[in-house]
């Protein structure tokens, strides 16, 4: 069965095409700057040359168009005809909490989609703009959506809850949801299948670190825990994103500097983070770069973002009385050698030991990288959200295509 995969921004839309027979992606690419002078298109055909347009799209419409264009294109296309695809797979950041598992879209789906708007103002609207565009140019397709949010709907209530008044849960739902949930969800999957053991009889800390990052603690093989909040500022350093602070910051900030909500939230969503401390970049590379040139203030962001990842990594095995497997993952997580290093060799506490040749590895496969008398498995493990999408898609649809 053929299956597509969107992943829609507010101005981009980022695609693969599964085969999953054998789970092969036949093609991905990204349309980028939607609603801008000069959009572009890069569209990667496995086994083909990769193809690079400019083209005005003016609309996610026109953008899931032209998507379909390419992959039936007679030369640099992989379908004969549209039919071939039998579902296709949104990305929705938040579902609150009424979508506790990925679902077949429907008119209700839709609209509770659009009712947790005001949660995610910059995310959910997009991917309501991606399913309308596939309902315009691919009739009546099946469509399922899977939510960020999905996997840390199994969180108890202490620790979803936050020590406020509880009508504001009550009313406004101001509650930990947390996101990264399809990327937790995948690697606690893949580990504990790389080691053989049932999830269910592990615990595990997973970290989700690149632009964005998360800590989740799962326990009895679902999310007990997980760093980012009603929005994803809170938790981990990020690199551009404050994580955890005072919030008095707030308040006291908009006064002696005179700045509106929104400045103040501009400022902790965009301008603080790795960026803010290292004076230079929000970018991993970079950092490690500068700091391994000698440069001061990148080596203060670099040790506040280790210190930070190592507190969470430790709090979440107090958390469940201990911890068996910790997993790196994301852009940061699965390359960079020397944050590894770093957050392990501060938490020998926990009988976590590294094995320096293994970290060292270059490889795009899940891996162990601890030693043999490592107390705590520590591995590496590639995330792959759409290959997730991909499935949830395939397990709902099978029956009714
Ligand atoms: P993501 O959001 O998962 O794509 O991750 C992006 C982050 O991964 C950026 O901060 C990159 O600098 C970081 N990253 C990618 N490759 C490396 C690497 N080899 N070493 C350190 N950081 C990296």
């Amino acid at each position: 069965m053929i299956i597509l995969v969107i992943n829609a921004g507010s101005s981009s839309l980022k695609y693969q095409l599964y085969n999953m027979n054998g789970e092969s992606v036949i093609a991905n690419g990204r349309v980028e700057r939607i609603g801008m002078d000069s959009s572009i298109v890069i569209h990667e055909p496995t086994g083909k040359q990769e193809v690079s347009l400019v083209r005005e799209i003016l609309d996610h419409n026109t953008a899931v168009k032209r998507v379909i264009d390419l992959l039936m294109h007679p030369e640099h296309g992989v379908l004969g005809s549209i039919d071939e695809i039998k579902a296709v797979g949104h990305r929705v950041v938040h579902g609150g909490e009424i979508f506790k598992q990925s679902t077949i879209v429907t008119d209700e789906v839709k609209l509770e989609i659009r009712k947790l708007f005001d949660l995610a103002p910059l995310h959910n609207p997009p991917a309501l703009m991606g399913i309308a565009a596939v309902e315009a140019n691919m009739g009546d397709v099946k469509q399922v959506v899977v939510f960020d949010t999905a996997f840390h709907q199994s969180m108890p209530q202490e620790t979803f809850l936050y020590p406020i008044p509880m009508v504001l849960y009550r009313r406004h739902k101001i509650r930990r949801y947390g996101f990264h949930g399809t990327s937790h969800n995948y690697v606690s999957r893949k580990a504990a299948k790389v080691l053989n053991k049932p999830l269910e009889s592990l615990k595990m800390v997973s970290c989700h670190i690149g632009n964005g990052a998360s800590c989740t603690a799962i326990l009895n093989g679902k999310s007990y825990d997980t760093s980012m909040g009603l929005t994803p500022l809170e938790g981990l350093m990020m690199g551009t994103r404050s994580g955890d602070l005072d919030p008095a910051i707030v308040p006291f900030t908009m006064n002696k500097e005179e700045l509106t909500l929104n400045e103040v939230n501009s400022m902790l969503n965009k301008h603080s983070g790795m960026l803010a401390i290292s004076g230079i970049s929000s970018d991993m590379r970079e950092i490690t770069e500068a700091m391994q040139e000698g440069d001061k203030q990148a080596k203060l962001a670099f040790d506040m973002y280790t210190y930070r990842l190592r507190k969470y990594i430790g709090a979440y095995a107090a958390a469940m009385n201990g911890i068996d497997v910790l997993v790196f993952t994301a852009g940061v997580g699965e390359n960079s050698v020397v944050l590894r290093k770093t957050v392990c060799d501060g938490l020998t506490f926990l009988g976590i030991e590294l094995d320096e040749e293994r970290n060292g590895e270059r490889s795009k496969e899940a891996r162990v990288i601890s030693s043999a008398e490592s107390r705590v498995t520590v591995m590496v493990v590639p995330t792959n959200e759409e290959l997730l999408i991909a499935r949830d898609t395939y397990t709902l649809v099978r029956e009714q295509v």
